[in-house]
């Protein structure tokens, strides 16, 4: 037995399926990291392999940068977290809203899913309507209200032109289901329809600009651009979710579109290796925070929230995450793109790649899927992409389990020619398979 397998079993014992996060679990059990290093991650075994998950896009310095471990680590000797202000917290505050015109105020939370829930419930206080608007299939985190329509039973969709508001969580209260409003991916004449039939009571429309879990498909310009116009004639918020998506640009994947949202979610790699989650938007709406002079029509509290290690590392690692590195590691995301896509012909199999900027998925499918309903993949596609994930990992790399792969500044072309050799072995194995 391994190491890794003797861990599982004694986390077995104390964790329900062995784990705080389903996310590390994989078959026959997951591995256990020794440590990270810049790009590569060693297991408790000795294996290097390259980390092309990055705590699932949050690394975006990959493992262990000096700089970040030198800030922090004089910030450990002063203390974790204070019921009393912080300067980081401000100076910190500071350097975001200076990244975005459309961030002229911002909060800052302790994980992706309080940053969408924290956006969600302003829009409510704000426009004081009950229901939010969603895409069909993305991943916005566990709020009630973020997390429905992703479910794994096509048999519950409803009908392209009317998807249904269905649950992920058994037990999830139907009032909660019913205030949510799920629209088609890029499908502007649905889309519309569907927000026009609820025009009175949506408080905001959320979206991702590059949502992994619909395919890693980009949003489409003209939906974007209706989204916006539409939010803004009939009195609903515009939310943009860019805790994945924020690498893209100095501001955001938001400045590829020349649009500005009411609302920007944050999280992930804006806390430099610690959890976090941010709120930015106008400062109208912004103001339904502030409990200064009356009670906040939307309070927000968190113990953990601005703590100093998390704005330390935070700040350090967005400082050096300045216009130079976001073109740099694009550059990568787009050689990291045409290798796979070379060595996907090279290997004469039905395959692709999308994605943008520093982030890719491989598809096993001859075509781009250009929505949720296309990318759901039934019980034997699953099971295949799985064992292709597998092949990946035992060709020495860290992926997350839909083929998805960030990258991190401290790759070099090196390890992109690394990647896309073990991508080619992998995709020869699995050949007679497809
Ligand atoms: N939004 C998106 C787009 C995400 O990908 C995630 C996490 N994968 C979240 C929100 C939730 O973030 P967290 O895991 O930090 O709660």
């Amino acid at each position: 037995m391994t190491r890794s397998a003797i861990l599982f079993e004694r986390a077995k014992a104390v964790m329900p399926g062995g784990c705080s996060r389903n996310t590390i679990l994989r078959k026959p059990h997951p591995i256990y990291v020794e440590r990270g290093q810049g790009c590569y991650v060693y297991d408790v075994e000795g294996v290097r392999r390259i980390d092309f998950a990055n705590n699932v896009a949050s690394l975006i310095h990959g493992h262990a940068h000096a700089p970040i471990i030198a800030a922090v680590g004089k910030q450990l000797q002063k203390g974790t977290a204070f019921t009393v202000g912080t300067e980081v917290e401000i100076e910190y505050a500071e350097h975001m809203c200076g990244r975005n015109a459309a961030f002229e105020k911002i909060r800052f939370v302790n994980s992706g899913t309080e940053a969408v829930m924290a956006s969600l419930k302003a829009a409510r206080a704000f426009t004081h309507r009950p229901k939010i608007a969603k895409v069909e299939g993305a991943y916005h985190g566990l709020y009630d209200y973020a997390e429905t329509s992703q479910t794994a039973r096509p048999e519950n969709w409803g009908q392209p032109e009317r998807p249904l508001s269905v649950p992920v969580s058994q037990g999830t209260p139907q009032r909660a289901l019913d205030d949510v409003v799920v629209i088609p991916f890029n499908d502007v004449p649905r889309a519309l329809a569907i927000l026009d039939a609820h025009r009175d009571e949506l408080a905001c429309v959320l979206i991702d600009l590059l949502p992994h879990r619909v395919g890693l498909i980009p949003a489409a310009r003209d939906f974007v651009g209706a989204l916006r116009r539409w939010t803004e004639q009939n009195g609903a918020l515009l939310i943009f979710d860019e805790v994945v998506t924020f690498r893209s640009a100095v501001g955001g994947a938001q400045q590829w579109y020349d649009v500005q949202p009411d609302i920007t979610a944050l999280g992930k790699m804006i806390g430099g290796g610690f959890p976090i989650g941010g709120i930015a938007g106008r400062a109208e709406v912004m103001e339904v925070m502030n409990p200064l002079h009356r009670p906040a029509p939307f309070p927000l509290y968190g113990t953990f929230s601005a703590n100093p290690v998390t704005m330390t590392a935070g700040h350090m690692a967005m400082k050096l995450y300045d216009r130079e590195a976001v073109e740099r590691l694009n550059a990568l995301g787009d050689r990291a793109r045409s290798m796979i896509g070379e060595v996907i012909k090279t290997a004469d199999v039905p395959a692709c790649v999308t994605g943008r900027g520093s982030i890719f998925r491989i598809h096993l499918s001859p075509d781009a899927p250009e929505n949720y309903r296309q990318a759901y993949l039934p019980p034997e596609r699953a099971a295949l992409l799985s064992a292709f994930v597998g092949h990946l990992f035992e060709g020495g790399l860290l992926m997350v389990e839909t083929a998805t792969g960030f990258l991190s500044t401290a790759m070099s072309e090196r390890d992109i020619e690394e990647m896309a050799d073990a991508v080619f072995a992998a995709l020869h194995k699995i050949k007679p398979y497809l």
